[in-house]
């Protein structure tokens, strides 16, 4: 595209962006996200995207799903349940997919009724019909990787990886949704074609490590709670998970986990110089 179709967010803008709480803020003002993630099979997805979440600047952050064992002791702070979306408590925001079973398309179909922004990654978004999403009366962010993204367009991986920009672009036309299509480049588009897409600065190949898009999930969705809109919280995430992967490694190889740990000093780096 034409070098007007494509803006990359700076430093000062991302941290003008950083929800701050205000002094007479409260939990409920700062924002709650609700973190649908991880299962018997897959407990650890449910605690990166969590961790993420924690970081991200929700006032507090509710899980539902089946890993609230292990969500718990790494995280007391966190409110957990284990039934339904619906049932589990007012929420601002909803993050749903890393590491889900089969039990993802009830639940999925609850948060998508909400009237909060919903984001949909990994598990969540397969097999998602577009009018799922069209008729919300809130944001829907989508986070796919180049394979999940050639699914959700019904093409070849190939050919999302050799045109991302026209397939992050006719992704959120497709869904009427902000995309986020992760990668070497992370590019987020809006839901309307004709805006510019936004280009991540910060990647790094040290984020090309299981987990990291799930705490990226939960740093977005926390974005959202937060009160962010759905392109400035999609490129403030990407932007801040890819300071937190360089810092955390330092040029030698970490795990998801280091990331999310890394996400404080990142945003302290960005927010107070
Ligand atoms: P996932 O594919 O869901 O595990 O997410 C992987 C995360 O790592 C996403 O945030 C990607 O943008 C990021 N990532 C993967 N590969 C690279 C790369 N080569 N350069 C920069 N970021 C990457
Ligand atoms: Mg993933």
């Amino acid at each position: 595209g034409t070098p007007a179709d494509l803006e990359a967010l700076q430093h000062a803008d991302v941290a003008a962006l950083l929800p701050v709480p205000a002094a007479e803020s409260d939990k409920y003002r700062r924002g709650v996200v609700g973190v649908v993630a991880g299962s018997a099979r897959y407990p650890g997805a449910a605690v990166l995207a969590v961790a993420g979440a924690l970081h991200g600047g929700a006032g507090a952050v509710r899980y539902v799903g089946q890993g609230g064992d292990a969500v718990l002791a790494r995280f007391p702070e966190v409110l957990v349940s284990g039934g339904a979306p619906a049932d589990a408590g007012r929420v601002q925001s909803w993050v749903i997919g890393p590491g889900l079973d089969d039990r993802v398309k009830d639940a999925r179909a609850d948060v998508l009724a909400s009237d909060v922004p919903v984001l949909l990654d990994a598990d969540a978004l397969a097999g998602l019909d577009p009018q799922e999403v069209r008729g919300r009366s809130a944001p829907t962010v989508l986070t796919p990787h180049a394979g999940e993204a050639a699914r959700l367009l019904g093409v070849e991986r190939a050919e999302v990886e050799s045109g991302r920009l026209d397939s992050v672009r006719k992704l959120a036309v497709k869904y009427g949704a902000t995309v986020l299509l992760k990668g070497s480049t992370t590019l987020v588009a809006p839901p309307d074609g004709g805006r510019p897409v936004r280009v991540n600065p910060t990647g790094t190949g040290w984020l090309a490590t299981a987990g990291s898009g799930d705490v990226l999930s939960g740093l977005v969705g926390s974005l959202l709670a937060a009160g962010l809109a759905a392109v400035d919280a999609a490129s403030v995430g990407a932007y801040l998970h890819g300071l937190a992967g360089r810092s955390a490694a330092r040029g030698a190889p970490v795990g998801a986990g280091d990331v999310a740990g890394a996400v404080a000093g990142a945003w302290r780096g960005v927010g107070r110089g």
